[in-house]
This record gives C-alpha cells, sequence and structure tokens, in this order.
C-alpha cells in the first residue's frame, strides 16, 4: 500500500490516543507470530453530503468477530462497540476526503510460544487518508504467480489475518519485479485462488464466474457485493466454480475486486490480451453502479453506507 497519511488519533488500549502514543513491545505475540487479525475498510467521501460514507460496515465488523473465532480470541469490545468505535476513529479524524479504517484484534500478550489458546488479545484501530490503490481505468497487466496461495488448512485464508500476508506479499512482489501490476494466486491443485489482496471474477459466454467460498480465498466483501450487484441490478448470472489457469487466457473479461482495489479491470494475463485488450463492457458498467452504491446514490443499498459525521 502506498505512503500512509494517518489521522491523528487512533484507538489504542480502551482509549483515544495520539497516534504517536500507540506503540507495542518488541515482546509482542502478535508481532513475532503473526497472530494478529484485522479489516480493511472504505469511507468515501461524498461532496453533496460533505459527509464520508463508510461502506459496509457491519458486514467487515461481523467477518471480523466470526473470524476471531478461529484464532481462540476474546476482547473487551463488542461487536457494537467495534463498529463505533471505527465510526469514532474516522469522526476524530476531521478528514474529508477517502479513508480506509483499520481495526485491528491481535495477541498483545507479551509472551512465548506460538499458541491461540491463552493469550491475551487486544484491539485497536486507526484510520488513513487513501485514494485508488490500484490503477482501475486503464486494465491491469497480471501474471500468474509462482507463488502458491495459502491452503486454508494451513494459514486460514478465510481469516484476514496478519500473519497471511506474508504470503501475499511474496506474490505481489514477484509480479512487480517482474514489471506487472498484479498477481493472481493458484491454488495447490493448480486452480485459480485470487489476487494478492483481491478476488478474481470472469466473464465467459455472458456469466460472471467467480471462485466458492472453499477455494482457499478470503471470502471478499467486494465480492459478495459485486454479486448481489451483478444478480439483481444487471440481471447477470454469476456462477460460483473452480476456474482453471487456462480459463483466463480466453475468457472475455477479467476483473478484481476488493476494499482497497475496488472494482479493477485486468487487461492481460501473463503478456496475453484478455478480450479487447483493455477494461470489458461489463466490468466498466459494474465499476460504475459500484461506484453510485459506494457513494450512497442508490436508494436501495443505502443501508450499506454508515455516515460518519
Ligand atoms: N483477498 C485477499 C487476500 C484480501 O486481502 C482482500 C482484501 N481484504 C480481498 C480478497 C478482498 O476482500 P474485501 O472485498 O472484503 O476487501
Amino acid at each position: 500500500m502506498a505512503k500512509m497519511e494517518p489521522a491523528a488519533v487512533v484507538y489504542f488500549q480502551g482509549k483515544y490516543v495520539p497516534t504517536e502514543q500507540a506503540k507495542i513491545s518488541v515482546m509482542t505475540h502478535a508481532f513475532n507470530y503473526g497472530t494478529g487479525l484485522f479489516e480493511g475498510i472504505r469511507g468515501y467521501y461524498v461532496q453533496d453530503v460533505d459527509n464520508i460514507l463508510i461502506f459496509r460496515l457491519e458486514e467487515h465488523v461481523d467477518r471480523m468477530v466470526r473470524n476471531m473465532n478461529i484464532l481462540c480470541m476474546e476482547i473487551d469490545e463488542t461487536h457494537e462497540q467495534i463498529s463505533e468505535i471505527c465510526c469514532e476513529v474516522a469522526r476524530r479524524s476531521g478528514f474529508r476526503e477517502g479513508i480506509y479504517i483499520r481495526p485491528i484484534c491481535y495477541k498483545s500478550e507479551l509472551s512465548l510460544g506460538p499458541k491461540l489458546r491463552g493469550v491475551e488479545s487486544s484491539f485497536c484501530c486507526y484510520v488513513i487518508k487513501l485514494g485508488d490503490y490500484v490503477d482501475i481505468q486503464k486494465g491491469l497487466d497480471v501474471v500468474v504467480s509462482s507463488w502458491r496461495r495459502l491452503s486454508d488448512n494451513a494459514i486460514p485464508s478465510r481469516v484476514k489475518s496478519t500473519g497471511s500476508y506474508l504470503n501475499s506479499s511474496l506474490a505481489a512482489t514477484e509480479a512487480k519485479q517482474a514489471g506487472f501490476d498484479e498477481a493472481i494466486f493458484l491454488r495447490e491443485d493448480g486452480t485459480v485462488a485470487e489476487g494478492s489482496a483481491m478476488n478474481l471474477f470472469m466473464v465467459a459466454q455472458g456469466k460472471l464466474v467467480t471462485t466458492p467460498p472453499n477455494s482457499d480465498i478470503l471470502v471478499g466483501i467486494t465480492r459478495n457485493t459485486v454479486i448481489e450487484l451483478a444478480r439483481d441490478e444487471l440481471g447477470i448470472e454469476v456462477i460460483e466454480r473452480p476456474i482453471a489457469r487456462t480459463e483466463l487466457y480466453v475468457c472475455d473479461e477479467l476483473f478484481f475486486t476488493g476494499t482497497g482495489a475496488q472494482v479493477a479491470p485486468v487487461r492481460s494475463v501473463d503478456r496475453r490480451l484478455i478480450g479487447a485488450g483493455q477494461p470489458g463492457e461489463l466490468s466498466k458498467r459494474l465499476q460504475e453502479l459500484y461506484f453510485r452504491v459506494v457513494q450512497g446514490k442508490v436508494e436501495k443499498y443505502r443501508n450499506w453506507c454508515t455516515p460518519v459525521y
């Protein structure tokens, strides 16, 4: 991710404190073993209402709280309090532009040993300014990674855990070093999983195809949003099934989805052009609809947008 422009205040150890005071020890369990999990939540600044709208806050908090069970985490803050803290940190930022909210639950105990049960957990949350994370206009040039997506049975891909981003970092670094914008991970069985920090959709025979929730992916909230919008607003059939690598080369359109990536068309994979080598029609329609929805412009989905101010 690009350079961070943090807000002046974060939530740390049960209080709102100046960002520079929010420090953890070198002995922190999460720092040593990657035992943290987090969310990435976008807030969109909407000029005509002079407000920031947080997109699908409830779904993000819900994913976080459910996944805490996988990492045997218990914290003092309730589900409702986590939502409120996300809003409050955003509010205290005073920002009037696009933001990214990062709530983190982590094993905060200063203790040795890679175990989960009986190790104290804590919650913190910060906010930064964030514009586009990847180019969403030109179409991305992507490469199939030589790194495999981690298996849900090894380091659960379902959990947005801090440790699992080593896997993402390896793939993204390899792709960028080779001159590509992004990577696509395959699974150990050779089928497609997702991008380094985004889910993948393919358009083939007029249908939208994406990998299922049990295919070593992080089940993205943007993914679920796009599935719903495609089905209910554009009347497009959406199929969740395994995708073979070579299907990527012969499909009509490809795009990534993610809180950071938003809806990001792909124009080539492994130097093979997808379709006409530019963002496809359906990708562009979904992208346009997505941006109207996140800005609270579509009445039916206004309840997905939580105002900050
Ligand atoms: N997969 C991975 C590995 C990710 O890091 C992300 C970003 N959170 C996604 C998919 C997309 O998830 P979401 O749409 O919930 O942001």
